[in-house]
C-alpha cells in the first residue's frame, strides 16, 4: 500500500513534513441517486444455487437445536495451545447467540490450512446487496473437531463441510463472534491430519459504506450522470468483510472467482477473464476468471465498473493496462508509459519473472490510501495515476511515477514473498518505499531520486523517530487496530532509510544480489525479517565480507529511535560517542525506560566522513555498539560526518566543528554535495529543537542559503524555517523571521522568475520559492499571482502547471468570496484530479471566517467533499493561521461523527488529531488537547495522539530555549540588513 498523496504546498505553512498516511472510511452515498444497474436484476444468484437463503439482520448465528455442548468451550483448539493468546478476555467471549465462543485468540488457530477458494459473487449496484458463495478446499494440519474462520459483517445463509469424496460431516454448532470477526464451526467428527475437506458457505452482505472491504464508489460521467462502481480494498484485514476466509497473510491459497454483472459493465480480478457466460433469462452475465497463483487474502481484488482502458505489452510480454473513467482515460498515457518502463526494469533487477499474465492499474474515485498493490490489479487514488501534461505539476507527476514504482515493487516484495505476519510489515513497505526511488530513477533518470530520498524519506523518518512515542520497526501487533496503526512513517520511511543505509555499506550490487536470493528462496511463500538477513549474509559471505548483517541490522529494527553521534575534534583526533536521540527533553529523565531493549539503545553505526584535506574520499569507522576515537590529521579544517546523509542518525559537532562547517558553507558551499548541505541544515535545526544548541547558530548557518541554488537543501531549509515562523506566530519576532526568510529567497526569486521552464528539479524549486515569496509578503510575487488568478478566473487564461499552486492559493488568500466560489465550482466540475486537489488546498487559504466555517462543515457531507479528502481539508485549514482554531473546534464538536466515519481501525483518526493540534505552542493548548482526549476514544490513533501531545510539548520547549536567542539574533541581523520588505501579517 502506498501512503503517497502529493502535496505541492505543504511547506508553505511550515507544518512538519510528516504527512499522514490516509486510510479512511467513507459514509453512505446519498440514497435515491441514479444508479446504473436496474432493480429487477437483483437476485439472480438464487438461480445459481442459493435457494436456501435465510435472511437475518446483520450477522446470524446458527445453533442446531438439541446439539451437544461444544467440545472446546473455554479451551483452545487441540494442537494450537502452543501459540500464546494475546490479552485474553477476562470474561469468556460470548457469541451472537449468547453462547460462549470457544476460541479466545484474535488470531486463528492453524489446525486447518486453505488450499483453494472458489468464490462466486453478485454485487447489485442498485440495491447494494451482495449475494455470495465460497467453496474452500482445505487440509487438516492437526486433528481437530472445529474450524475457525474469519467473517465480518456477513450474513451467513448456509454452510456445509464434506470429506474428499463428498460425504458430509455434520456441523453441530455454528457461532459468530463479532469482536474478533470470527466464525466457529463445531464438528461431529475429527478432521484427520493430512486429509482434505471442502467447506461451503453461502452469505449475503452489502457493498460497504467505508473505503475498505467490498465497497461502492462513483464518478460523474460526461453527461453529468452519477455512475457507480463496486471495488475492493482488503489490506490489512478486510477480505473477511467480502467473503469468509482465513484472513491472515501466511494462509496463502489459490483463488478462483466468478463475478456476476450487467452486460454494460466490465469485471476485473487479479487474473484475466477465462470465459464470459450469459445467465439465461436474467439479462446478466458471469465472468469466470483464471485461477490465481498462491497468494494472501489481503491481495485479492475485484472491480465492477464501466471504465475504459489503454494497454500495451511489456518487453517481458506482460499485458499492462490502465483503467479509468471514460472522462479521464485521456490522462492515462503517462501511467502506462512509466509503468511499462519500471515493470521491465524490475523484472531484470529482481531476477525473478513476474508470474501473472497481466497487470492492471485502475483509478478509483473514492480511495483511502495512495494505492494498493493487489497482485495483478493495482488500485489507485485518482491523483496517484492520472497525469495531464497541460495541467498537472511536476511534483504531482513525480507522485504518479513514485506511487506506480512503489506498487510495482510490491508485486515481488509483498505479493510473491509476503511477510509471515503483520509485525514484519516493514518488509513489505520499507522495501517498496526504498525501491520506489530506484524504480522511478530507472524511468526518469533526470529527477535526482537519490537526493530526493533525503527529503521524502530519511528526514521525515528521523523527525518522527526522535519522539519517545515512536516504535521499533519490527513491532508486535495482533488485532486489526494495532495492525492498522503500524502503516506509518516508521514502517515506510524508516524502513526504507535503513535499507538505504545497508546499501551504503554493502554496496548496491551486493544488496541487489541478496534481494534476488531472498525472493527466489521464498517465492510464493512467507518470510520474516531474519530470512532477509540470512539471504544477505549468504551473499556477503560469498563475497568474502565478514559483516554480521543480522547483528548490525537488529540494532536498527528492534529498537525505537536512533543515535545522536556527538563528535569533537582536537589536534586531529576525533572522539565520537553515541546515545539515543530524543528531541523532547521533558521526558528525558531516562530515555531507555519507556521502551525497554536488550540492546540498551546502542547501535552499529557506519560513521562515514570526509575532511577538508580529502573532500572527495569518504572514510568510515564502525561504531559497534560503542564510542570511537580515531585520527584524521592535524591540518584538517573541517570534518563532515554521515556523508550524503546515508546513515539513519544525527551528528552533533562541537563549537569548533560547527564553526568550520558554517564557514565552509558561507564561503564555498559547493565544496559539499547538496545532500550534505541539506543534511547539515536538517541536523542543526533539529538540534536547536532539542535544545542541544542555540537557535542563533542555525540562523548563522542558514545565511549561506543566499547562495544555494539546489532544490534539496532549499526543501529542507524551508521546512525548518517555516516551522519557526509558525512557532513565532504570536510573538514580535514573527515579522522579523518572515523578513529574514525573504532576504534569503529574494535573489532566487529574481533569478528563477515566473516562466515554467527548466529541468524537473528547477521546476520543483521554482514552485517552492514562489510560494515562499508570497508567504513572506513579497509584493511583486503577490501582485503577479493575483493578476494571473484574475485573468484565469475572468478570461480562462492558461496557467502553467507548476505555477498553479501559488496562483490559486494567493488568489484565494487575497481574494473575495466570488474568487472562493469560483474555486468551489472548478473543484466540482474539473475532471483533472490534480486540479481538484489544488482547489481544496487553495480554498483552505481563505481569510473569510464564514467561508472557512462552511468549508469545514462540507467535510461532514460526502456529497460536498469525498471522505477520502476530509483529511486533506483539515490538514490544509489547520496550516492556515486563521483556520487553526476553527478546525480544532470543528473536530471537537463533531468528534462522534468523525470517529464513526474514520473508524477505530483506521490510521486517519490519528492523522486528524495530528493535523489539528501540531501547530499548538502553549501550555494552555496542551491542557486543552489533553483534557478533550481524556474522555473520548481514539482507537488506533492512540500512538498518534501521544505523538501529537509530545509535539506540542516540543513546541513549548522550543520557546523556552530559543525565543530570546532567536529574537535577539533577528533583531541584530535585520537591523544590519535594513530591509525594506513589506510583510504579510499572516
Ligand atoms: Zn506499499
Amino acid at each position: 500500500m502506498s501512503d503517497h498523496d502529493v502535496d505541492d504546498i505543504a511547506f508553505l505553512t511550515g507544518s512538519p513534513n510528516e504527512s499522514g498516511f490516509m486510510v479512511n472510511k467513507r459514509a453512505m452515498y446519498e440514497p435515491g441517486a441514479v444508479m446504473v444497474c436496474s432493480q429487477k436484476r437483483a437476485c439472480c444468484v438464487v438461480s445459481m444455487g442459493f435457494a436456501a437463503i435465510i435472511a437475518v439482520a446483520l450477522i446470524v448465528a446458527f445453533t442446531k437445536p438439541g446439539c451437544p455442548e461444544a467440545t472446546y468451550i473455554g479451551e483452545p483448539v487441540p494442537g494450537f495451545s502452543s501459540r500464546p493468546t494475546h490479552s485474553p478476555p477476562t470474561t469468556p467471549p460470548t457469541a451472537t447467540n449468547g453462547e460462549e465462543f470457544p476460541w479466545r485468540d484474535v488470531r486463528l488457530p492453524f489446525h486447518v490450512r486453505p488450499l483453494h477458494y472458489n468464490i462466486t459473487l453478485h454485487p447489485n449496484l442498485t440495491t447494494r446487496l451482495v449475494e455470495g458463495h465460497v467453496t474452500i478446499k482445505l487440509t487438516a494440519i492437526e486433528e481437530t473437531t472445529a474450524i475457525i474462520i474469519h467473517g465480518h459483517d456477513l450474513n451467513i445463509t448456509n454452510y456445509s463441510l464434506n470429506k474428499k469424496y463428498g460425504k458430509p460431516i455434520e456441523i453441530l454448532k455454528f457461532l459468530v463472534y463479532p469482536p474478533h470477526q470470527q466464525l466457529y464451526l463445531g464438528l461431529n467428527e475429527i478432521l484427520r491430519r493430512g486429509s482434505n475437506y471442502t467447506l461451503k458457505l453461502g452469505f449475503r452482505t452489502s457493498l460497504k459504506e467505508g473505503l475498505e472491504g467490498f465497497y461502492l464508489s462513483s464518478y460523474i460521467s460526461a453527461e453529468g450522470e452519477r455512475r457507480y462502481l463496486a471495488t475492493t480494498h482488503f489490506e490489512p484485514t478486510s477480505a473477511r468483510a467480502a467473503f469468509p476466509c482465513f484472513d491472515e497473510p501466511h494462509m496463502k491459497a489459490q483463488f478462483f472467482l466468478s463475478l456476476v454483472r450487467e452486460p454494460q459493465h466490465i469485471a476485473l480480478f487479479n487474473m484475466p477473464v477465462q470465459e464470459t457466460l450469459s445467465l439465461n433469462d436474467t439479462g446478466l452475465v458471469v465472468d469466470n476468471f483464471e485461477e490465481s497463483k498462491t497468494m494472501s487474502t489481503y491481495l485479492v481484488a475485484f472491480v465492477v465498473c464501466d471504465y475504459k482502458s489503454v494497454s500495451n505489452m511489456t518487453r517481458h510480454n506482460i499485458r499492462l493496462s490502465v483503467y479509468a473513467p471514460p472522462t479521464m482515460i485521456g490522462q492515462a498515457g503517462y501511467a502506462l508509459q512509466v509503468a511499462s518502463h519500471i515493470f521491465d526494469f524490475y523484472q531484470d533487477f529482481f531476477g525473478v519473472k513476474y508470474p501473472l499474465p497481466k497487470q492492471d492499474l485502475i483509478a478509483i474515485p473514492d480511495f483511502g490510501a495512495g494505492a494498493m498493490e493487489n497482485w495483478g490489479l493495482i488500485t489507485y487514488r485518482e491523483t496517484a495515476l492520472m497525469f495531464d501534461g497541460n495541467h498537472t505539476s511536476s511534483r504531482a507527476q513525480q507522485g504518479v511515477a513514485v506511487v506506480i514504482a512503489h506498487e510495482l515493487a510490491h508485486q515481488w516484495f509483498g505479493n510473491l514473498v509476503t511477510m509471515s505476519w503483520w509485525s514484519d510489515l516493514w518488509l513489505n513497505e520499507g522495501f517498496a518505499s526504498f525501491m520506489e526511488n530506484i524504480g522511478t530513477k530507472a524511468a526518469q533518470p533526470g529527477w535526482a531520486m537519490e537526493e530526493q530520498f533525503l527529503v521524502e524519506k530519511m528526514q521525515p523518518a528521523l523527525a518522527l523517530d526522535a519522539l519517545l512515542a515512536s516504535h521499533p520497526i519490527s513491532t508486535p501487533v495482533r488485532d486489526p487496530a494495532q495492525i492498522e496503526s503500524i502503516f506509518d512513517t516508521i514502517s515506510y520511511k524508516k524502513g526504507a532509510s535503513i535499507i538505504s543505509m545497508l546499501e551504503s555499506f554493502i554496496g548496491h550490487k551486493m544488496l541487489a544480489e541478496g534481494l534476488q536470493l531472498y525472493l527466489k528462496e521464498n517465492e510464493f511463500g512467507n518470510a520474516a525479517t531474519d530470512d532477509l538477513w540470512a539471504a544477505l549474509t549468504k551473499v556477503t559471505k560469498k563475497h568474502n565480507s565478514e559483516l554480521d548483517i543480522k547483528g548490525i541490522m537488529d540494532t536498527w529494527t528492534l529498537q525505537a529511535g536512533f543515535p545522536l553521534v556527538s563528535v569533537t575534534l582536537q589536534d586531529g583526533r576525533v572522539s565520537a560517542s553515541q546515545a539515543r536521540f530524543v528531541v523532547c527533553e521533558e521526558n528525558v529523565t531516562d530515555p531507555n525506560e519507556p521502551l525497554n531493549t536488550t540492546i540498551g539503545y546502542r547501535w552499529h553505526v557506519p560513521l562515514t566522513y570526509i575532511t577538508s584535506e580529502q573532500p572527495h574520499e569518504q572514510a568510515m569507522y564502525w561504531m559497534n555498539l560503542t564510542d570511537v576515537e580515531f585520527e584524521v590529521g592535524k591540518d584538517v579544517k573541517w570534518v563532515k560526518f554521515n556523508v550524503g546523509q546515508r546513515g539513519f542518525f544525527r551528528v552533533s559537532y562541537d563549537a569548533v566543528g560547527w564553526a568550520g562547517l558554517i564557514s565552509l558553507l558561507r564561503n564555498n558551499h559547493t565544496a559539499l554535495s547538496s545532500a550534505d548541505r541539506a543534511n547539515l541544515v536538517d541536523d542543526i535545526f533539529t538540534l536547536v529543537k532539542a535544545g542541544t544548541i542555540n537557535g542563533s547558530l542555525a540562523l548563522e548557518l542558514s545565511l549561506y542559503l543566499k547562495n544555494e541554488t539546489r532544490y534539496i537543501p532549499w526543501h529542507t531549509a524551508l521546512e525548518h524555517l517555516f516551522q519557526w515562523v509558525q512557532l513565532l506566530f504570536n510573538y514580535p519576532a514573527h515579522t522579523q523571521m518572515m523578513q529574514y526568510i525573504h532576504t534569503l529567497i529574494l535573489p532566487h526569486y529574481k533569478r528563477i522568475g515566473w516562466n515554467d521552464t527548466g529541468t524537473h528539479l528547477e521546476r520543483l524549486l521554482r514552485s517552492k520559492i514562489l510560494l515562499a515569496a508570497v508567504h513572506c509578503g513579497d509584493t511583486h510575487a503577490i501582485q503577479e499571482a493575483k493578476r494571473m488568478f484574475h485573468e484565469w478566473r475572468v478570461n480562462g487564461t492558461f496557467i502553467p502547471p507548476n505555477l498553479r499552486a501559488v496562483v490559486y492559493c494567493t488568489g484565494v488568500r487575497y481574494g473575495t468570496e466570488e474568487d472562493w466560489r469560483h474555486c468551489w465550482k472548478v473543484y466540482n466540475s474539473s475532471t483533472i484530479p490534480s486540479e481538484k486537489k489544488l482547489m481544496l488546498m487553495a480554498m483552505a487559504k481563505t481569510q473569510n471566517p464564514w467561508l472557512m466555517q462552511q468549508f469545514l462543515e462540507y467535510t461532514l457531507d460526502s456529497n460536498k467533499i469525498r471522505h477520502q479528502d476530509v483529511l486533506t481539508v483539515l490538514q490544509e485549514v489547520s496550516k492556515n493561521p486563521s483556520g487553526r482554531l476553527p478546525a480544532w473546534r470543528m473536530v471537537r464538536q463533531h468528534w462522534a461523527q468523525i470517529s464513526q466515519l474514520f473508524g477505530q481501525g483506521s490510521f486517519t483518526i490519528g492523522s486528524i488529531i495530528k493535523a489539528v493540534t501540531s501547530t499548538f505552542t502553549s501550555a494552555f493548548d496542551l491542557g486543552e488537547v489533553e483534557s478533550f482526549f481524556k474522555d473520548v476514544s481514539v482507537g488506533s490513533g492512540e500512538r498518534a495522539l501521544a505523538q501529537a501531545l509530545e509535539t506540542i510539548r516540543l513546541n513549548i520547549q522550543w520557546h523556552e530555549h530559543n525565543l530570546d536567542d532567536v529574537s535577539h539574533w533577528l533583531d541584530q541581523h535585520m537591523t544590519q540588513a535594513e530591509t525594506q520588505v513589506e510583510v504579510d501579517p499572516q
